[in-house]
């Protein structure tokens, strides 16, 4: 059951199965990360405008855990772009974590309209060189705004963290990251229980197939594509059976099944219009 990890192209190691906490209640993301913690994960994903970052860092202060066994990733909220915002946005998020450093950085939305990501990005580049961000990142960029960061900044992020799963796969996106050494999260892998993913009879096919459930068989469909994910569960029974992913493998049959099932369903925000 050990979980493996994937290099990013800064030579750091990200295990490629963690646990989200987007609307995990701020009192509750204590005993939820806890939980998480308790039950094998060491990759916890949140963002500022979760509000949780302080229960994040408490269940991380109180886990008796090791800091450098942990992988733990925030974001820049999208008002908080810009030259002279971003960086006492990021110390911000440093204290509510209470962490000297976080594993990864991300903006969190490329917000076109503002038009800055590219100062931020170099805000981001120069808190990497600080040493307080191991890694830096994006979230919910498409191609055009990957290829402007690379064209006019100096370091090419590790990740992109979009919204992917069976029913919108973003290929163009994933491919792009590929050829330039981009690594894709897929937020929202099981569709944030806002589909029928789950139902779907070739899902369940292989579910039954393999004596596990329709949500492992959709993590692993996204293990077996080389996405990074942290699902996201308040419970801790669904936290177990999220990390419950090794004893079994999808067959090629099945993993393109599961790949023949791209619908172009996007259930999250436009990334164009998002301000
Ligand atoms: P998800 O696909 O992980 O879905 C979570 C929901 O799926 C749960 O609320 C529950 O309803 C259901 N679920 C979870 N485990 C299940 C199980 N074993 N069986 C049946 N149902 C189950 O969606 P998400 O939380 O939106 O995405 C995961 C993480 O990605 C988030 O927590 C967050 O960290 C990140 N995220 C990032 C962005 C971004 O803009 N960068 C946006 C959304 C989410």
């Amino acid at each position: 059951n050990t979980i493996p990890t994937i290099e990013l192209n800064n030579g750091t190691h990200i295990p490629q199965l963690g646990f989200g906490v987007f609307l995990v209640d701020p009192p509750e993301a204590e005993r939820v990360v806890t939980d998480a913690l308790e039950v094998g994960y060491r990759h916890i994903d949140t963002a500022a405008i979760y509000k949780n970052e302080e229960g994040v860092g408490r269940a991380i202060a109180t886990s008796g855990l090791n800091r450098e066994d942990l992988f733990i990733t925030t974001k820049l909220w999208n008002s908080e772009q810009g030259s002279d915002t971003a960086l006492p946005a990021f110390e911000t998020s440093l204290d509510k974590l209470g962490l000297d450093y976080v594993d990864l950085y991300l903006i969190h939305w490329p917000a076109p309209k503002n038009g800055k990501f590219v100062e931020s990005w170099k805000v981001l580049e120069r808190i990497q060189a600080s040493g307080r961000a191991k890694a830096i990142g994006v979230s919910n960029f498409l191609v055009p705004h990957l290829e402007q960061l690379i064209a006019e900044t100096e370091v090419v992020p590790a990740v992109n963290q979009i919204e992917l799963h069976p029913y919108h796969q973003r290929r163009d996106i994933v491919e792009f990251g590929r050829a330039n050494g981009i690594h894709t999260e897929a937020w929202g892998p099981l569709s944030q229980g806002k589909s029928d993913l789950l139902l779907d009879p070739v899902v369940v096919a292989a579910a039954e197939a393999h004596g596990k459930s329709a949500a492992q068989v959709v993590l692993r469909w996204h293990l077996q594509q080389g996405n990074i994910i942290f699902p996201k569960t308040t419970r801790r029974e669904r936290a177990i059976e999220n990390i419950d992913l090794f004893d079994f493998e999808l067959s090629d049959a099945e993993q393109q099944a599961i790949t023949d099932l791209e619908r172009g369903l996007r259930l999250g925000a436009d990334p164009l219009e998002l301000n």
